[in-house]
């Protein structure tokens, strides 16, 4: 098979039987899936069902045991690791910003690290873009709150100008207004910017309010693919319905309290 497939067509990133194994355990058990360019997908499941795994194959952060993983049509593997860091803006589990280093010297370290020099312009440019003030600039990671670094966070994904924005449990950390505040501008970023955006979460309803898709795993496995609309009218299976069960409880119970509230 060629490195470069056609059949690939509209899809940004297309898993074939994509599997990754770790000995005896199976972190990802064989996924199809094609991600279309300029959707907004979130990925929901519990721990250790695989969702890290999975997406850390689209950047050769984790290569394949089995199957492949192309972007644009290419087999990953063959892409030059330059290339796929400037078109993969990545937003790691538990953000790791640099401690050591200022937020704008975290920002332009992607660029920096492909010999390429970030200007103060540009490093304004994408504070704007997370509405953040441009004298963070200078200000270490521990200055800023979590809401704030979070931001530094999704904008050194953005500083290479990537064509697939991927974050992972990007909020977990946070309150649930900065939270909801945060995930808002995301959306707000995907549309402006013309991404495809997958997105990382265990809350359901997070993934139900901004996503336009919602895979959900389970050991390993894509148990459903659904969009927001199916999954609230009860489709997915078992194990995506008990995760939609949890926010529309909370729902239900709190209009009863408004009901019977005098
Ligand atoms: P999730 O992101 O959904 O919490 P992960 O992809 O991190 O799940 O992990 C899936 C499974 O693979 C887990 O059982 C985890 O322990 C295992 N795993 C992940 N990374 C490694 C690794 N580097 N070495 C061994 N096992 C790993
Ligand atoms: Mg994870």
């Amino acid at each position: 098979m060629s490195a470069h497939d056609e059949s690939a067509g509209g899809a940004l990133i297309r898993f074939e039987n994509a599997q990754r194994r770790y000995g005896e355990v199976v972190a990802v058990g064989g996924v199809t899936l094609d991600i279309a360019a300029g959707s907004f997908v979130a990925l929901v499941g519990s721990s250790g069902s695989g969702k890290s795994t999975l997406l850390k194959m689209v950047n050769t952060l984790v290569e394949p045991t089995g199957g492949r993983v192309l972007f644009a049509g290419d087999d990953v593997t063959t892409v030059p690791q330059a290339q796929l860091r400037r078109r993969v803006g990545y937003v790691f589990q538990g953000i790791g910003l640099f401690p050591h280093y200022t937020v704008a010297e975290n920002i332009a370290m992607g660029p920096r690290l492909a010999g390429e020099k970030l200007g103060e312009e540009r490093i304004a440019e994408l504070l704007e873009l997370v509405e953040l003030e441009s004298d963070m600039a200078s200000r270490m990671p521990d200055e800023l709150s979590g809401g704030q670094r979070q931001r530094v966070g999704v904008a050194r994904a953005l500083a290479n100008d990537p064509e697939i924005l991927i974050m992972d449990e990007p909020f977990g950390a946070l309150d649930p207004i900065t939270r909801d505040a945060l995930g808002e501008k995301v959306r707000e970023l995907h549309v402006k910017l013309g991404l495809t955006t997958v997105m990382v979460t265990h809350d359901m309803a997070e993934a139900l309010l901004l996503a336009d898709r919602v895979l959900v795993m389970s050991a390993g496995e894509v148990v459903a693919d659904e969009s927001p609309r199916a999954l609230l009218g009860g489709a997915g299976g078992e194990v995506a319905q008990s995760l939609v069960a949890v926010p529309r409880e909370q729902a239900e119970r709190l209009a009863h309290m408004e009901d019977n509230t005098p």
